[in-house]
C-alpha cells in the first residue's frame, strides 16, 4: 500500500478510536479519494478561529478535499453515520462570528494550498458564452486572474478579493457594482452542490431551481458549493476613481440615490461603482481604506466645516479602455455636474482596473506590517431601509459612535429589484436600502487593554441594534449573527423562515452542515 494511503488510514482509525460518532466503513471511505483528513494541531487550530477572532470552536479534524467527490464522501459519511457529525465548509475563514466552524466535527477546507488543492479543478473560462466555472473554494482574486487572461472579468464584486466563491455566495457578495448588477448571487448561472445527504446536484434557474435559490445567500445550510458558473463581461483596462466630500447628510444620500437610480441608463450615463463612507473621527488619513488621500492629495478637514462633527465621502468610479480615454473626462463631468458636494473636495485618481478591484489588499499589507490585521473584529453590517437612513445617521453616526469609529464605516444604497427574492438572503422591504458596514478593529485602547476596547465596541454594536428596535428602524443584518431560534425566525420573517426551514429539512435533514451559523441545533 502507498505510504499516503497508510497515513490516511491511520488518521481514520484514530478518529474512530476517539469516537467521531461514525461507523468505520464510512470514515474509511474518506481515505480512498485524493483528499486529506488531518488532525494535525496546526490545521485544527487554524480552523478553530476566523477573521473576527472573537469565538473559538475546535473541530476534531480538518478535511482537505481534492474534488467534489471527496466532499460528497465526507458529507455522506456524516449523514449515514448513526448520530451524524458536523461538517462546515470553510472558504477563507473571513467570517466574524465563527460561521465556518464545526465544533467537534470536521471542517472542510475548501480554499488554500497543499497537495489536495493541486487536483482541484482550475477556473475554466468559456469566453464566447461569457462565464467561468470556478471551484467553490477558489478565491475571487484567482478567479479574476484567470478570466483576465481571456480579457474578461466577473461583473459584481466584493471590496476585498481574498474571499472564496462559496463563502460570498453563501451570503450575497456586495460592493459598489451591486446597484447596477446586483449582488454576486444575482450573477451566477449554475452551481454544483453537495447536499446534506452527500448527493452531488447540479442546479440553476431551470434545473433543481429550489436548491439553486436556497443555496444562494443560504449561509451554507443546504449544501456545499463545489462549482459556480459566474457571469463575465469584457474587462475594462482602467478606472477613473473619484471621491467627493459632503458635510450635509441629506445632500449626500440624495446624490447617492440619484446615481444608483441610473442603473437602467446606458453605460456612458452612469458610474460603474457607487459607494461611500462616513468619517466620524481620526481624519481621512487614518482611515485604512483611504490610502487614496495620499500626501500628494491632502485633505484639510478642518477647512471643510462638518455637520455635527461628521463628514461623508461619496466614492464613484468610471471604467474605461485606453482607446476611449478622451471621452472619460466628459462622462465624469456630466455625472458630477448636478451633485451637491463641497466644491473644493474633488479627489481623483486613475489606476488599472485590477489595482482598483484589489485595493483593500494593499491596506491589508500595511495593517499586517503593523500587526493590526490579526486582531478582534467586532464588525456590524446592516441593511437599513432608505426611509430611515436619516434617523440612523442622527442616532448612530452623530450619536452612539461618539467621535471614534475604530475603522471604516461604509454606506451605500442598493436597488432591491437587483436581488432575486427567491434566494435565501434577507433584505428590508423597501425598494432602496443602504448597506451600513461598521468595520471595526479592537486594537489596544489608551490604557493598553485590547479586551476593554473589544467589549466597548461590542457594547456599541448592541446599543446600535437596540436603538434600531426602539426607533422602529427595520434593519436586517448582513452576514447575520444570532444565537436563538426566535432571533433567526425574526431575521427571516414568517414566510421566508418557513421556506428556509422547509429547505433545511429537505436538503440537510440531519442538520449536519455549517453548524457554526448556530441556526439549527443538531443533537450530536
Ligand atoms: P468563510 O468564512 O470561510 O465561510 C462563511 C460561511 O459560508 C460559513 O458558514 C461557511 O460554512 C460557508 N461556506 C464557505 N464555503 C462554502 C461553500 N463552498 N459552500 C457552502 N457554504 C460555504 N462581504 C461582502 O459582501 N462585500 C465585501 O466587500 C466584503 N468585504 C470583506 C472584507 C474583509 C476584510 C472581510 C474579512 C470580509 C468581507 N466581506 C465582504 C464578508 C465576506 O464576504 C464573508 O465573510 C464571506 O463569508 C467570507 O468568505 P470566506 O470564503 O472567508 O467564507
Amino acid at each position: 500500500m502507498a505510504p499516503r494511503f497508510l497515513l490516511a488510514l491511520a488518521i481514520c482509525k484514530l478518529i474512530i478510536t476517539v469516537g467521531l460518532n461514525g461507523e468505520p466503513t464510512e470514515l474509511l471511505q474518506l481515505c480512498v479519494g485524493g483528499g486529506r483528513l488531518s488532525m494535525e494541531r496546526v490545521d485544527v487550530e487554524s480552523a478553530s478561529l476566523d477573521f473576527g477572532m472573537m469565538s473559538r470552536a475546535e473541530p476534531l479534524a480538518v478535511y482537505h478535499p481534492s474534488s467534489a467527490d471527496d466532499v460528497a464522501r465526507l458529507v455522506r459519511a456524516a449523514y449515514e453515520s448513526s448520530r451524524g457529525f458536523a461538517v462546515s465548509a470553510r472558504g477563507h475563514g473571513h467570517s466574524i462570528n465563527g460561521q465556518a466552524q464545526a465544533a467537534g466535527g470536521v471542517v472542510l477546507k475548501m480554499s488554500g494550498a497543499g497537495p489536495a488543492a493541486q487536483s482541484r479543478p482550475a477556473p475554466r473560462v468559456a469566453a464566447e458564452e461569457r462565464y467561468v466555472d470556478a471551484w467553490g473554494g477558489e478565491l475571487w482574486i484567482d478567479v479574476l486572474r484567470s478570466t483576465l487572461e481571456r480579457g474578461l472579468a466577473p461583473k459584481s464584486w466584493t471590496d476585498y478579493l481574498y474571499l472564496s466563491v462559496g463563502g460570498t455566495l453563501s451570503n450575497g457578495g456586495i460592493s459598489g457594482q451591486a446597484f447596477n448588477h446586483g449582488p454576486q448571487i444575482s450573477n451566477v448561472y449554475e452551481l454544483d452542490v453537495v447536499t446534506g445527504k452527500g448527493d452531488i446536484v447540479t442546479c440553476s434557474e431551470e434545473k433543481n431551481s429550489q436548491l439553486f435559490h436556497a443555496v444562494l445567500g443560504g449561509l451554507g445550510q443546504f449544501g456545499i458549493i463545489t462549482r459556480a458558473r459566474i457571469a463575465l463581461e469584457p474587462a475594462p483596462q482602467r478606472v477613473r476613481w473619484i471621491r467627493v466630500l459632503y458635510s450635509n447628510f441629506s445632500s449626500f444620500t440624495r446624490d447617492q440615490e440619484y446615481l444608483t437610480s441610473l442603473h437602467g441608463e446606458p453605460a456612458s450615463k452612469k458610474f460603474d461603482y457607487v459607494e461611500g463612507f462616513v468619517i466620524v473621527d481620526e481624519g481621512l488619513i487614518n482611515n485604512w481604506r483611504s490610502s487614496f488621500f495620499s500626501p500628494r492629495n491632502p485633505v484639510k478637514i478642518s477647512s471643510l466645516g462638518t455637520d455635527g462633527g461628521v463628514l461623508y465621502c461619496l466614492e464613484v468610479t468610471k471604467n474605461y479602455d485606453e482607446s476611449k480615454a478622451d471621452t472619460v473626462d466628459q462622462e465624469v463631468e456630466y455625472l458630477l455636474k448636478d451633485l451637491d458636494f463641497i466644491p473644493t473636495s474633488v479627489f481623483t485618481t486613475d489606476i488599472p482596473y485590477v489595482d482598483f478591484l484589489d485595493r483593500v489588499h494593499k491596506a491589508e499589507s500595511k495593517l499586517r506590517a503593523n500587526n493590526l490585521w490579526d486582531v478582534p473584529h467586532p464588525w456590524l453590517n446592516l441593511f437599513v431601509p432608505r426611509s430611515r437612513i436619516a434617523d440612523f445617521d442622527r442616532g448612530v453616526f452623530k450619536g452612539i459612535l461618539g467621535d471614534k469609529a475604530s475603522g471604516p464605516i461604509l454606506i451605500y444604497p442598493m436597488n432591491k429589484n437587483k436581488w432575486d427574492q427567491r434566494s435565501s438572503v434577507v433584505t428590508p422591504e423597501e425598494d432602496v436600502f443602504y448597506l451600513v458596514a461598521l468595520l471595526r478593529s479592537a486594537t489596544v485602547d489608551s490604557s493598553g487593554d485590547a479586551s476593554r476596547r473589544l467589549e466597548h465596541l461590542a457594547d456599541q454594536n448592541r446599543r446600535i441594534l437596540k436603538f434600531c428596535v426602539d426607533e422602529g428602524i427595520e434593519v436586517k443584518q448582513y452576514l447575520p449573527h444570532y444565537s436563538t431560534r426566535e432571533e433567526w425566525a425574526g431575521h427571516f420573517g414568517d414566510d421566508k423562515w418557513a421556506r428556509f426551514y422547509q429547505n433545511k429539512m429537505e436538503f440537510d435533514p440531519k442538520q449536519i452542515l455549517s453548524t457554526g451559523q448556530r441556526i439549527f441545533k443538531p443533537e450530536f
